[in-house]
């Protein structure tokens, strides 16, 4: 059978190797850290920094298609991998997602609608900045943030100089305050022929900085909808897309804004492993193999609720629930703020068409 190598050992990498597997894939993780949640489940682990020449060699030639849980590959590796063995999704993508500049920049340009944004490198910048954009805004580092690191909130102008510092000299872009009314994503992939598949879009809460809740289906209308899945069929279009990807918007009485892409499975997508006939792990082993693709259906409403640090002492209350399914990530330390698994509660099931 084939192999698909994943780069990235966490538990995005532990579930695509599960997936792999049930496929009758073997799968193979490059992961720089110790001990990754992947581990327990994948068919091989190589445990070396993105600059070891020697591993990244062995890596792709033990493969047949390299992806990745995660966006921040270094440049270097990722040249060296992608003249061995295809890279899915492909470099593009990864290059647009790692930098806020420009991804938004690339939604722009594809007719998508973002909130208003510039980019800063000084403190006159910032300035500059907030007196075209107004406050409350938010600072961005243009790179490597996630679950909220790496950013400041900006109530007042005199707040300029603490939120600049906070980026700590790492090129940043200030966005407006979007007011909106609530956050969903649409996870949708496309296949090697261009087919494209979406799930219904989920509802998102966030709790410091960090998804909490992903409700299916999130409360849109009809126009809505439709109009979220269109966007992201645009988005996997354009960049000639193939894998799974997570589109997070902001919904406002006027307009879907997006807010950022994933280039991978993503966490508001794991409802789907328990209301869907072919997941989002199962969808982008599908793609990247160069499989057909499930087509979306859903059978239940969900709603996902990531278990952060401590509320793993929750799993055997949890455990009592008859709608939930438990997701562990093997993780053995609870530090606060670490995804150490989650639940998917079944709300009701889908209605027959
Ligand atoms: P992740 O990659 O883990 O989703 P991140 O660190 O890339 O997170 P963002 O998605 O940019 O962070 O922001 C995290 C959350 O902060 C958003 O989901 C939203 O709740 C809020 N937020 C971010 N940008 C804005 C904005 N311009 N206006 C209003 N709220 C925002
Ligand atoms: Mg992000
Ligand atoms: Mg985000």
């Amino acid at each position: 059978g084939a192999t698909i190598g994943i780069l990235g050992g966490g538990q995005l990498g532990r579930m695509l190797s599960v997936a792999a597997s049930r496929l009758g894939f073997r799968s193979h993780v490059f992961e720089p850290g110790a001990n990754p949640p992947a581990a327990d489940v994948a068919h091989a682990v190589t445990t070396a920094p993105y600059d070891d020449e020697a591993a990244l060699r062995a890596f792709a030639a033990s493969v047949d298609v390299i992806t990745y849980e995660f966006e921040n590959i270094p440049t270097a590796a990722l040249d060296l991998l992608e003249s061995l063995k295809p890279i899915r999704p492909n470099r593009r993508a990864l290059a647009i997602s790692q930098d806020r500049l420009a991804e938004k920049g690339f939604l722009t340009s594809i007719g998508l609608t973002v909130a208003p944004y510039r980019a800063v490198d000084t403190l006159a910048d910032l300035d500059a900045a907030l007196h075209g954009i107004g406050t409350p805004a938010i600072l961005k580092t243009t790179r490597l943030g996630y679950d909220g690191k790496g950013q400041a909130r900006i109530m007042d102008p005199a707040d300029a100089p603490t939120a600049f510092a906070a980026m700590e000299g790492q090129p940043a872009v200030l966005e407006g305050f979007v007011r909106f009314t609530h956050e969903v994503s649409v996870i949708a992939a496309r296949g090697l022929d261009g087919s494209v598949a979406a799930y219904d879009p989920g509802e998102n809460v966030h709790l410091s900085g960090i998804l909490h809740t992903t409700t299916v289906p999130a409360r849109l209308t009809s126009a809505q909808r439709t109009d979220a899945v269109l966007l992201a069929g645009r988005i996997l279009n354009a960049l000639d897309y193939v894998g799974v990807l997570g589109v997070e918007l902001f919904v406002t009485p006027e307009a879907l804004l997006v807010n950022e892409i994933a280039p991978r499975v993503h966490n508001s997508g794991h409802w789907t492993q328990n209301g869907c006939v072919v997941d989002q792990f199962e969808q982008h082993i599908r793609a990247v193999a160069g499989w057909p693709l499930g087509d979306g259906s859903r059978f239940a409403d969900v709603e996902m609720e990531n278990l952060i640090g401590h509320d793993v002492a929750r799993v055997p209350a949890l455990a009592l629930e008859r709608n939930a399914a438990i997701h562990l990530y093997g993780k053995t330390e609870a530090r606060p703020g670490r995804k150490m698994g989650h639940v998917n509660r079944i709300l009701r099931p889908v209605e027959a068409p």
